[in-house]
């Protein structure tokens, strides 16, 4: 090959490589920088009406409890004001469990009704049917209220003789039998460990003593299972009530069920006092 011959492929083979590159650089060069404007897509299709509420779930708020009945009232009804066990058409309305956490309630919304008693005798226990707890410290002794609330019924009833009622903010009623004397009246409102009324022997007694019972919708159970009746103190279980037919089973379990990551876990105790509901024949 001649020198001239190789000059022109020289040359040649520059001008491709330049026009190559310049090819190169053109198509990798980034584009020049438009003003970015976020365009949301129009669209005549619906949006599905989700609710993602899921996806961040709510801390559960344990220092907080709301109260299972709502709306008490002192407007009660001619049968509320005359009958001891009366259902309660707003308690568990739209639900057929309730819990009453009694671990949340404080020192101060609750009292043991009768200071320093001692129980003579069980609920059903020995004698089959009790209905209640029999406390007993000595004649006109101080009875008070067991939480806040509002009295439902004060008045002599058959066996149980001067009787008051009083319905609790937090779902359940307590009942207090066989006063000498009630000191309120139907319609008052009433705080934990107000007196109500005092130890005596009216209705169907042999001692003065105070026939406590505790009830939800009207029917009683174990007054055990709210009170540790022994050390005169509030357990600190939560009490888990649940529709059975026109029933309510009470059970009392160690801990919320969101405190736990499977199922209840059930005490020994609340084994052995099942606190089903008793509506047979009853004594006091
Ligand atoms: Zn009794």
């Amino acid at each position: 090959m001649s020198k001239t011959h190789y000059s022109i492929l020289s040359v040649i083979s520059l001008l491709v490589l330049s026009a190559c590159h310049s090819l190169w650089t053109a198509q990798t060069q980034p584009a020049p920088q438009q003003e970015s404007i976020l365009v949301l897509p129009v669209t005549d299709i619906p949006l599905p009406n989700a609710d993602f509420a899921f996806l961040f779930p709510e801390e559960p708020k344990l220092n907080e409890q709301t109260s299972p009945r709502k709306n008490i009232t002192e407007n009660f009804s001619n049968r509320e004001k005359n009958d001891i066990a009366v259902t309660d058409p707003l308690l568990m309305a739209d639900e057929n469990s309730m819990l009453i956490d009694l671990s949340l309630i404080q020192k101060e919304d609750y009292a043991f009704p009768l200071p320093g008693a001692k129980v003579i005798s069980p609920y059903a226990g020995r004698r089959k049917h009790h209905s209640g707890v029999d406390l007993k410290t000595c004649a006109n002794d101080t009875i008070i209220s067991a939480f806040d609330g509002i009295v439902r019924l004060a008045k002599p009833y058959y066996a149980y003789g001067n009787v008051i009622v009083v319905r609790h903010y937090n779902g359940l009623e307590t009942v207090y039998s066989h006063n000498s004397k009630n000191l309120v009246k139907p319609g008052d409102y009433v705080k934990a460990g107000q007196p109500i009324a005092l130890t005596g022997r009216t209705g169907r007694a042999t001692t003065e003593h105070l026939h406590f019972e505790v009830r939800v919708n009207g029917q009683h159970f174990n007054p055990n299972l709210v009170f540790n009746l022994q050390e005169r103190k509030l357990n600190d279980q939560c009490l888990v009530f649940t529709k059975k037919g026109n029933k309510i089973a009470v059970k009392s379990v160690e801990l919320m069920p969101h405190q736990l990551a499977g199922d209840y876990s059930y005490s020994p105790a609340a084994r052995k006092n099942k606190g089903q509901i008793e509506s047979e024949k009853e004594t006091l």
